[in-house]
């Protein structure tokens, strides 16, 4: 009934970390543009719905969609048009990374921001203030060097009534970004409360 002696057993998990970590990545970024994908957009936003439910905060989503951009595709390339929403996303990212909102790619061209803590009037300004920095972004385009800008349109909501998910802020902020489009594009539209 005595110890006489014990085995340490090491091993180094470094590899299988770096893989855990790039699964985990593939698993939650869009592979074109590095920022969130929107299955993990959906679920870090309910969360973030839950959370402003329980501490009464408010919370606002934009949506983001590139104006004509199959003419960008049409006359630069598709290249230049893959390497132009990897810069809008960048600028996205950049404007959100140091904030407790969360940039995602929702689909081909477009993108998405929820914002908790924010009421609809501060999303207001944090839209526009991107609206207007991606339309003073000279974008590169490879071909012969030439750089052109493009512009976005943002439609936006706020978290209204109980039990409201996600899809639910999200459609209203889509019929807001139809009217910004309605309405002559590179705008921002708030959804009526
Ligand atoms: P609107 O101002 O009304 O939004 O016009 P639009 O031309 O941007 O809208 P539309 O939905 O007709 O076109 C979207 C284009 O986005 C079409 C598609 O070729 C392009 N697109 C979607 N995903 C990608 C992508 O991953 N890479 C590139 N290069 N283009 C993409
Ligand atoms: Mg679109
Ligand atoms: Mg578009």
């Amino acid at each position: 009934g005595e110890i006489s002696g014990f085995i340490e057993v090491f091993s180094d998990i470094t590899e299988q970390k770096a893989r855990e970590d790039a699964l985990y990545r593939s698993a939650t970024r869009d592979s074109l543009t590095g920022v969130f994908n929107r299955g993990h957009f959906i679920e870090m936003a309910n969360m973030e719905i839950d959370r402003a439910r329980r501490f009464a905060e408010p919370l606002s989503v934009a949506m983001f969609d590139i104006d004509h951009f199959k003419g960008f595709n049409d006359t630069q390339g598709h290249q230049a048009g893959d390497a132009c929403l990897r810069q809008v996303a960048r600028v996205i990212a950049d404007a959100t990374t140091s904030t407790t909102a969360l940039a995602a790619r929702y689909g081909g061209e477009e993108f998405v921001i929820v914002m908790p803590e924010t009421d609809l009037h501060v999303a207001g300004m944090v839209a526009e203030r991107l609206r207007r920095s991606i339309a003073g972004e000279p974008f590169a385009v490879e071909k012969g060097g030439k750089r052109i800008t493009v512009t976005i349109s943002i439609g936006l909501a706020t978290l209204e009534r109980k039990g409201e998910q996600v899809a639910d802020v999200l459609k209203r902020a889509d019929n807001a970004l139809y009217r910004a489009k309605h309405d002559g594009r590179n705008r921002v539209v708030s959804a009526a409360a």
